[in-house]
């Protein structure tokens, strides 16, 4: 029989996050691969998701979220940002902000439509993309510094442009765009007539002291702006897989007719734990990023003190290290070599961008800071071992 995969998901049949876990886990490899924490979050959510279910909870949640979550996310985007938003028409809460992107882009990207994105990107949106029938434009962030080239971006718009696909807090890079760089975006938005799909779900773990810029908060482009973001990032529960969609009603009705056809509701007595553990104070979401920072700080120094070039990422849980000091040319092939004689893996940056940048971003891995300190200790341990004439 023929693989019933459709064509146009061929490329995408897995995700590299999933093949780098297997193979971390066939090897025995430390893994700075997935992006996800190796800690608990806060067990006040653990509480509250708890006596949800005790409480009876268990049901189908209504289509667009429960309404206390719904007006838990229209008061964090009033307390945090000053945007006003009606949890009844202007809201939708998703299984993830993996949903809220895929729902998004299977409602409105036509056959043949454009979607202009930077890369390296997080590999949900050109498979999505794809299955939606459209063209992805993209639009290169260069290692170390990841500046953004106005020219660039303004070439990958056209007359076919239906949306552009913006993440910042930025993953692999760990870049925060600039008010300055969003306002370009947006420019170019409002001249194509085109929507913005921002995905903050990083919005929390900023580790600079750089602001985080909703796009949204640009007034010329509110009114064509899908925001996503996920409880899922910000308390550190990645498998609680609950994620939102602010922005224009027409915009999260569409949205919203898509969803119901893939979830129809998302995961009921999670809701009641994120709605509370939105409101909470201010020096508990200080304290989300507390233990990040640090281990951002163990991961980049200890990487410095062997010689690997990184960048320096402003928010996320990743960094980027250039491995050709460990004779890697192209890490989509050679980590698993990688993993097997030296213990380690991270994932290959390639995986994340097309063309050309697959060969430039060759050495490039994508290390994950969200583990345990003596998780991070170990891999660098690894490496260090790696380094060593002997070891090789
Ligand atoms: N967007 C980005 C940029 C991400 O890094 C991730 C998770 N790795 C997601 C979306 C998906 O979020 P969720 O787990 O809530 O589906």
């Amino acid at each position: 029989m023929d693989n019933p995969l459709v064509e146009t998901m061929e490329p995408y049949a897995s995700t590299i996050f999933s093949e780098m876990s297997e193979l971390a886990s066939r090897t025995g490899a430390v893994n700075l691969g997935q992006g996800f924490p190796d800690i608990q979050g806060p067990d006040f959510l653990v509480d509250l998701a708890c006596d949800a279910i005790r409480a009876g909870h268990n049901q189908y949640a209504p289509r667009s979220g429960v309404p206390e979550l719904r007006r838990a996310i229209a008061e964090h985007q009033r307390r945090f940002y000053g945007l006003d938003v009606d949890p009844d028409t202007e809201v939708l809460v998703t299984a993830g902000a993996t949903e809220a992107i895929a729902a998004t882009i299977l409602a409105m990207v036509r056959p043949g439509d454009e979607v202009v994105t930077f890369e390296p990107y997080f590999d949900c949106y050109p498979a999505m993309v794809a299955r939606a029938g459209g063209i992805l434009r993209t639009v290169p962030l260069h290692f170390p510094d990841h500046a953004l080239d106005e020219a660039a971006l303004a070439a990958a718009f056209s007359d076919r442009t239906r949306l552009v696909l913006l993440n910042t807090p930025h993953n692999p890079t760990g870049k925060v765009f600039t008010r300055e760089e969003m306002a370009v975006v947006a420019e170019l938005a409002v001249r194509h007539d085109a929507w913005i799909v921002t995905d903050e779900v990083y919005e929390h773990l900023v580790l600079d002291d750089v602001p985080h810029i909703p796009m949204a908060t640009l007034p010329e482009v509110a009114d064509r702006t899908l925001t996503m973001s996920s409880a899922g990032k910000t308390f550190s529960m990645t498998g609680w897989k609950v994620g939102w969609v602010t922005g224009p009603a027409a915009g999260v009705e569409a949205v919203t007719s898509m969803k119901q056809w893939l979830t129809f509701t998302t995961s009921g007595p999670f809701q009641y734990a994120v709605a509370e553990g939105l409101g909470m104070d201010d020096a508990g979401y200080a304290e989300l990023t507390t233990e990040l920072r640090a281990r951002r700080a163990q991961l980049l120094t200890g990487l410095a003190q062997l010689g690997v070039p990184t960048n320096r990422p402003a928010s996320t849980y990743f960094a980027l290290a250039d491995f050709s000091g460990f004779g890697m040319r192209q890490a989509l092939t050679e980590m698993p070599g990688f993993a097997e004689e030296h213990g380690f893996v991270g994932v290959p940056a390639a995986a994340f961008v097309t063309g050309p940048e697959v060969e430039a971003a060759g050495p490039l891995v994508r290390l994950a800071f969200c583990k345990r300190e003596e998780v991070v200790t170990a891999g660098l341990e690894r490496l260090a071992a790696a380094r060593r004439p002997t070891a090789r």
